[in-house]
């Protein structure tokens, strides 16, 4: 059988705006929806046309191949192939297309079907997220660290291998026999409308403990002091979360365990400033270095660098040292390190140290002459004042 035209299928023309196509395709998804044609083949095979229609439709990218191309532009990577959709991928897009008019995320109601459902289409029950703070200097940051860390979670009881049930039994459920979800039909803005949910009895287990599990009270899980090893990233910063699929707690009766969320605590360091990937550092030098020139030694995150100070050097010159700030998260490129040179002017003066500085305070090199460039900072104040 020939393809239909995607645009036929939708009943939308080529200039079709996001919102015009998503009302299209909700129109006929909700018109074709297997739990509103139990068992009717044809209503199956228009739900998926449209879902195929919309998916292709609603990307730029695959949209510009079919106006191009026809069906034939979308063969091999991102298309169909003679298989089309299969209904798992079309009720777990349905989250994301329809968000919460249907109520999704929460509900295992029309949204939700395709998420919750497990791979032996029972509900999959998830275990709860795990927050911790992750405290860090800056040399850990910019190196990268591996941190060992004790975090208490729930983690699968071993008595009963996750299962909550003592010596594995079981009895099947008489709610939903067995299947662990219930069928109710509801009236919604839409009609009636069948919903799928978890069996309150089970859980959606589709079975009862017998003998419940002594080690963890039925539940499958208990909670215990893990060491988790987190490879932290050069280059994070205060505020930034990681998070590890699948290390948060476990799910009680061996469903899929939560995710472990990691906060980046950045702790403030002795002598640098961090700004983005780039860090600040005040240096002091005395009088005589400014003037005469000096060599002086900067600290960097990773050991200390020499560093040049030209003759006449004015207070608060800004020294750039390339690349001695911060990695980049995605490690293309660094920060700089920026060094503000500050002269030191001392807070008290001996007898002998204040002739020196009268006798030196005579000659001529010593009275302030400014460039025009150092004046510069007054032609800026004309013009905020004018
Ligand atoms: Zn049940
Ligand atoms: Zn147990």
């Amino acid at each position: 059988m020939a393809k239909r035209d995607y645009y036929e299928v939708l009943g939308v023309d080529k200039n079709v705006t996001p919102e015009e196509l998503k009302k299209a395709y909700r129109k006929l998804a909700l018109k074709y929806h297997p739990d509103r044609n139990p068992g009717d083949k044809e209503a199956e095979e228009k739900f998926k046309e449209a879902a195929e229609a919309y998916d292709v439709l609603s990307n730029p990218d695959k949209k510009a191949k079919y106006d191009q191309f026809g069906h034939a532009g979308l063969e091999g990577a991102g298309g169909f192939g003679g298989q089309g959709m299969s209904m798992d991928d079309i009720f777990s897009s349905f989250g994301s297309i329809f968000g919460d008019l249907f109520g999704g995320g929460g509900g295992f109601g029309f949204s939700g079907f395709g998420d919750a459902r497990g791979r032996g289409g029972r509900p999959t029950s998830r275990g709860s997220n795990l927050r911790i703070k992750v405290k860090l200097t800056l040399e850990e940051i910019e190196q990268g660290v591996e941190k060992k860390i004790k975090v208490a979670k729930y983690v699968p009881c071993k008595s009963c291998g996750g299962t909550g049930a003592r010596n594995n039994s079981f009895e099947t459920c008489s709610h939903c026999h067995g299947t662990g979800v219930v069928t109710e039909v509801r009236r919604s803005l839409f009609g009636q409308m069948q919903t799928q949910s978890a069996c309150p009895y089970c859980g959606g287990q589709g079975r009862i403990i017998k003998d419940k599990c002594h080690d963890c009270h039925g539940d499958g899980i208990v909670k215990s002091d893990e060491i988790i090893t987190i490879n932290i990233p050069a280059g994070v910063s205060d505020g930034m979360q990681l998070s590890m699929r699948g290390q948060g707690n476990a799910a009680p009766h061996g469903g899929v365990a939560g995710d472990l969320i990691i906060q980046v605590e950045e702790i403030p360091h002795d002598l640098f400033e961090r700004q983005d990937n780039n860090l600040f550092y005040n240096a002091f030098v005395t009088f005589a270095e400014a003037a005469m020139g000096a060599s002086i030694e900067i600290p960097t995150l990773n050991g200390k660098v020499r560093v040049k100070i030209e003759q006449g050097t004015p207070s608060g010159k800004v020294i750039r040292l390339k690349g001695k700030g911060l990695p980049d998260l995605n490690g293309y490129s660094r920060g700089d390190l920026l060094v503000s040179i500050n002269v030191w002017i001392p807070k008290s003066l001996t007898k002998e140290e204040k002739n020196i500085l009268e006798e030196l305070n005579k000659h001529p090199n010593f009275q302030p002459n400014p460039s025009k460039q150092e004046r510069g900072f007054f032609d800026k104040m004309k013009d905020l004042f004018n």
